[in-house]
């Protein structure tokens, strides 16, 4: 039984940090000419409406994509990312109604010899994914176990790769299964670019993932994370989140390093929080 649902998140500080550096890592895979799969292993439904009655109802995005809608005073790479969730609601619409999921920022810097594998097993998000993205050229949707999207996507032809790997974190299991599903995909092709993002909450198996992460990269990773948010009275509730990328591009730390600290200072919502950004290089 699949309770989570994206859609009451959408938008909202992960998304901000999970997407801008999605964008990143996804641009400089596509400097060069041959292409690449890029992997969502939890896709989501695509795209969400923000004036849906999930949307609506935490209004998650009034802490993430809202701060930065409408200025024009952005960091050139805030300002990108902006830019795509812009173009995802009709350039010429002043009001933010639209957010994109990870599959939207995809398609839109993805080009004609990339390839597109979306996993998604919740029935009603993968429905509204295939409609969405299943016409695409050189995309391929599936209601299967994300986890298990290495045996059939691993190595690709072209031997270039990005997977994103985005669970709900809603059973503790997953962050195991994050670890695990890592150990196999580095097994299977060791050259992919892996971006986890992962919920900064006060479980034991979060605060260690980053560092199970780094036992297993193969060659270098990279670490961000932003904290904005006070845990309440009893240590609860999502203070932040991280991105834990293997083999990241070379560029990412000082792109990273340009924007988090405007991002924390924009996107935090108590005196306090932070930012981190570590590397080992490969
Ligand atoms: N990556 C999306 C984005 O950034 O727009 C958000 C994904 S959301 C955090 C996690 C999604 O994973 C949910 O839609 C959930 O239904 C789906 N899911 C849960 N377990 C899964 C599994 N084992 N394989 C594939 N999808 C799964």
């Amino acid at each position: 039984m699949l309770a989570y649902r994206h859609a009451f998140h959408a938008g909202n500080h992960g998304d901000v940090l999970k997407h801008l550096t999605l964008m990143l890592v996804l641009r400089h895979m596509a400097l060069k000419d041959k292409g690449f799969r890029f992997v969502d292993t939890h896709a989501g439904a695509g795209g969400y409406s923000l004036q849906s009655t999930y949307a609506l109802k935490k209004a998650e995005h009034a802490n993430g994509i809202s701060k930065l809608w409408g200025r024009d005073d952005l960091p050139q790479f805030v300002a990108d990312y902006v830019a795509l969730v812009r173009a995802f609601n009709g350039k010429k619409k002043a009001v933010l109604e639209q957010y994109p999921g990870s599959p939207a920022i995809a398609q839109a810097l993805l080009r004609t010899q990339d390839q597109l594998r979306l996993f998604e097993l919740h029935p009603t998000d993968h429905r509204v994914l295939q409609s969405y993205l299943g016409h695409e050229k050189g995309a391929e949707i599936f209601m299967t176990d994300g986890f298990e999207s290495p045996k059939s996507q691993l190595p690709p032809s072209t031997r270039r790769a990005v997977v994103l790997i985005d669970p709900s974190y809603e059973v503790e299991r997953d962050y195991a299964r994050v670890v695990g599903m890592l150990r196999e995909a580095v097994l299977r092709f060791s050259e992919g670019t892996y971006i986890v993002w992962y919920p900064q909450v006060g479980r034991l198996a979060a605060v260690e993932l980053p560092k199970k992460l780094q036992n297993l990269s193969p060659k270098g990773w990279l670490h961000a994370r932003l904290t904005v948010q006070k845990p309440d009275a009893r240590g609860f509730g999502m203070a932040g989140s991280g991105v834990f990328v293997i083999n990241p591009p070379h560029t990412l730390h000082a792109q990273l390093a340009e924007v988090l600290p405007w991002l924390h200072q924009e996107l935090k919502q108590f005196d306090g929080g932070g930012w981190l950004l570590d590397q080992r290089a490969a």
